[in-house]
């Protein structure tokens, strides 16, 4: 059984490294120091580190947040756990650390995973890598610090409960953890729901930039330079965005694009109907879940955009 593979490497390591993917969101982070937590737990005397790119503010309340190592400096693990990626390139510059570690773990629930590790574990019907731990760890063993890190996951995937990959389970699973004496209401209007003045601003110059194709089944917006600088908005005001401008009545997917470097563009994909995302975006180098994915565009702006947009088309058929 893939659980007791997982522990009996974990208890065979005895230097840890724990890595997610770049640009980490609330599921990623929830669920490396979930992990970071549990491991301290269970085992006090094995060395952990956690490689993420940065923290944001606002996930600085869970236990080890302050302890994860942004510097990429090897611990020269045993043992190496990749969480929340699809590829090993999403782990950023902890994929060097991951190719020199002798045992590797992926645990994940995109269903482009690609099975990069030895132990590989991904459920594609989990609403969040989080929820996957969830299963993995003894119940008893789940503290309040262990507790706040998983919900954070899945209310960040779930969009608080909301998205169609939202199960019974994984209700029933938050319910357990909102039993360890967590204060939901915060985590979830600190870390989903409250947005800095920037962010209110940038949304609106976003929506007003907004255009629909497609017969008003598609809805884009391109957010450049220009853009950002005008509200004083930064690459963290972007969250949420591809998801309001798909609340938009009668649409069926929403694009969102930004600018993040010398013809280097992000984009983000929701779908509310059928069309696969995660397909669209793997044609790009991406990857993803069918109804939220995501890409790098390189090149020239309104050449990529195009290419995107055929194959936004494609996957509306
Ligand atoms: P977002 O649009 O919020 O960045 O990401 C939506 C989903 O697509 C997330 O599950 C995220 O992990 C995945 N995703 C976003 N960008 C990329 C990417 O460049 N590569 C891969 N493999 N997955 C991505
Ligand atoms: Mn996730």
């Amino acid at each position: 059984m893939v659980k007791n593979e997982i522990w009996n490497a974990v208890s065979n390591a005895s230097v840890i490294a724990i890595g997610g993917h770049v640009n980490p969101d609330g599921d990623c982070i929830g669920s490396c120091l979930s992990m970071y937590n549990y491991i301290k737990k269970v085992y006090p005397d094995k060395k952990v580190t956690v490689y993420l790119e940065n923290i944001p503010e606002v996930f600085k309340y869970m236990t080890g947040s302050d302890m994860v190592a942004t510097d990429y400096v090897s611990n020269d693990p045993d043992l190496f756990i990749s969480l929340d990626c699809s590829d090993k390139e999403r782990l950023g510059q902890a994929e060097q650390i991951f190719d020199h570690t002798p045992s590797t773990i992926n645990i994940d629930h995109h269903i482009s995973n690609l099975c990069f590790a030895l132990i590989n574990h991904y459920v594609a019907e989990s609403s969040a890598t989080c929820e996957v731990l969830y299963e993995l760890y003894e119940p008893e063993l789940i503290d309040k610090d262990i507790a706040e890190c998983l919900y954070t996951g899945i209310i960040h995937d779930t969009g608080v409960f909301k998205y169609s990959n939202t199960s019974c389970r994984t209700m029933e699973i938050a319910g357990r953890l909102m039993s360890k004496g967590i204060d939901h209401t915060s985590i979830i209007e600190n870390t989903f729901y409250e947005k800095s003045y920037s962010a209110n601003r940038f949304l609106g110059k976003c929506l007003l930039e907004s255009r629909l194709l497609y017969d008003d089944r598609v809805i884009l917006c391109v957010a450049t330079r220009e853009v950002f600088d005008s509200c004083g908005a930064t690459k963290e005001d972007t969250d949420g965005i591809v998801s309001v401008l798909l609340q938009t009545k009668g649409v069926e997917v929403s694009v969102f694009v930004y600018e993040r470097g010398e013809n280097e563009y992000k984009a983000s994909l929701r779908a509310s109907k059928d069309a696969d995302m995660s397909k669209v975006a793997l044609v790009f180098g991406g990857g993803g879940h069918k109804k939220a994915a995501g890409c790098t565009l390189r090149g020239e702006l309104d050449k990529e955009l195009s290419k995107l947009l055929k194959e936004v088309g494609i996957a509306l058929l």
